[in-house]
């Protein structure tokens, strides 16, 4: 059982409509597992035992009755514990929230159960999504399970961390400025952020709205294109969300890609990468190469300035979003409270980390008045400029390549005290975020110490299908995507 939990999501499946193995099984083995390694990891903040072996009865009935079964029925997953499932604590990795629980399904929980996928537990994150090293999480770290000394990325590292231990066999993470693709590079596994507006943001905790995405983490890219078709669709209670169809992805994974235009991200790639990274670049190269690609040089001119623009807006955003928890409506309230300011101010103060009070003080300083044009507006005006170096870009390649980060997972603790060096990490991927495009991260190799290595590859917004393909065409070139963490 141990064995199958390491396949695909697509191989459990067949292997349950095949009846070799029944729903409640999987899950049990999954839940088993997390039970036995998750303490080395601390991937998982809760266990939602009950509701994921409800929802495999439900599969295994349907099989027994010979019914079609929806996509991904009976696949483990673990939630990101920023999205809610009715009944069960949300709590985002912040004691503000420790004993919030949730009222309502998200949008995604709400199709996941529709598809019956089982949901074994919440993942552990950066508190409220704000980090690149899941070291902010207000409860306890998560271990990178290719080295538990090592970080697994944020701000999804529980969700990344627990597909590649094989504790589940699928996530959803959010993706703000890479929270999905940096923690799937760190991990090894697939992590994808879908164009903006493909996945309802309903009932995930809102960090910065105007960035926010949901996505999948798994660790085959046609996993990810079912996880992503199970979870993408309009739907109208989020305003952002695209009137579109739901895709099938899957059925052009393995089109040619010969004559297809593949730019490298110059800025990307010039100075400043981990030599094993660099290595694993010109292979990405060769290989698209050989594939019949065509693969030029681009540039991306203020690609450079991502950051800089990420941390006005993102923490305008979330000053503005966060104002909800005062201790009146969500969540933690202080106990000595002297009047209403000070019950807000004490509330808060107990509440939030230092990286959140960080972020809500930046922000607010941005907004403020006086500061508003030169740091909210001009940060508005080159988040447009670098979007229009995208488009300018896209009108020559189908598709963009980088790193996914400029070097593999550090040390435990090595960032914690110097938090640019922290935000420098996202390099690569702040920009899809900014020009709303769909990005991915697939495994590209490994470090001269076994760390894994991830190729980031963008498209333009809506082209996910070509994304996909053209992930596709290199993970099946190589093995780097059967290897897993020894955990
Ligand atoms: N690391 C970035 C941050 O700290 C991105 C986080 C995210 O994408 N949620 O804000």
């Amino acid at each position: 059982m141990q064995e199958l939990l390491k396949k695909s999501a697509m191989e459990q499946s067949k292997a349950l409509k095949n009846k070799e193995v029944s729903a409640v099984e999987l899950t049990k083995a999954s839940l088993e597992r997390i039970k036995s390694i998750d303490e080395k990891l601390g991937a998982f903040n809760s266990l939602t035992e009950d509701t994921a072996l409800e929802t495999a009865k439900k599969v295994d009935e349907k099989i027994s009755k010979g019914e079609e079964l929806p996509l991904l029925a009976g696949v483990p997953l673990a939630l990101k514990d920023n999205m809610n499932l009715i009944g069960s604590k949300t709590t985002a990795s912040s004691k503000i929230l420790e004993n919030f629980v949730s009222p309502y399904n998200a949008t995604v929980t709400e199709k996941l159960l529709q598809n019956l996928v089982p949901i074994v537990g919440k993942a552990n994150l950066d508190e409220f999504a704000m980090g690149s090293s899941n070291e902010n999480s207000a409860f306890k770290k998560v271990h990178n399970p290719w080295n538990l000394n090592k970080v697994p990325g944020g701000s999804s590292g529980g969700s990344a961390a627990s597909v590649a231990a094989c504790e589940a066999t699928l996530a959803l993470g959010s993706d703000t400025g890479g929270s999905i693709r940096l923690p799937a590079s760190f991990c090894g596994i697939v992590g994808m952020k879908p164009t903006y507006g493909k996945v309802s943001r309903y009932g995930l905790i809102a960090f910065a709205s105007s960035l926010d995405q949901i996505g999948p983490f798994t660790r085959t890219v046609e996993d990810a294109a079912a996880l992503l078709e199970v979870i993408s669709g309009h739907d109208p209670h989020d305003s952002t969300s695209l009137k579109l169809p739901i895709e099938n992805y899957r059925i052009s994974l393995n089109n040619d890609i010969k004559g297809m235009k593949i730019g490298v991200v110059k800025e990307l790639v010039k100075e400043g990468l981990a030599p094993d990274v660099e290595k694993a670049m010109q292979n990405a190269i060769d290989t698209y190469k050989s594939l019949g690609a065509e693969v030029v040089e681009i540039s991306l001119p203020n690609i450079g300035h991502s950051i800089g623009i990420y941390y006005i807006l993102a923490t305008a955003e979330c000053s503005s979003n966060l104002a909800r928890f005062d201790g009146v409506k969500y969540g933690h309230r202080t106990d000595n409270a002297n009047n209403l300011l000070d019950m807000y101010c004490k509330t808060r103060a107990e509440g939030f980390g230092p990286e959140v009070k960080r972020r809500i003080m930046l922000g607010t300083y941005a907004l403020s008045s006086g500061y508003y044009d030169a740091y909210y507006k001009k940060a508005q005006q080159m988040r447009r400029i670098v979007t229009e170096d995208f488009l300018k870009a896209f009108e020559q390649v189908d598709a963009l390549i980088a790193p996914t980060c400029p070097n593999t997972a550090f040390d435990l603790g090595s960032k914690t005290e110097d938090p640019l060096a922290m935000y420098l990490t996202d390099i690569a991927t702040i920009g899809a975020n900014l020009a709303g495009i769909p990005a991915m991260s697939i495994p590209a190799g490994f470090d001269c110490d076994g760390m894994p290595i991830g190729l980031q590859i963008m498209s333009p917004q809506l082209s996910e299908a070509k994304l996909f393909n053209i992930a596709y065409k290199f993970e099946q070139s190589h093995d780097y995507y059967k290897q897993l963490a020894n955990i």
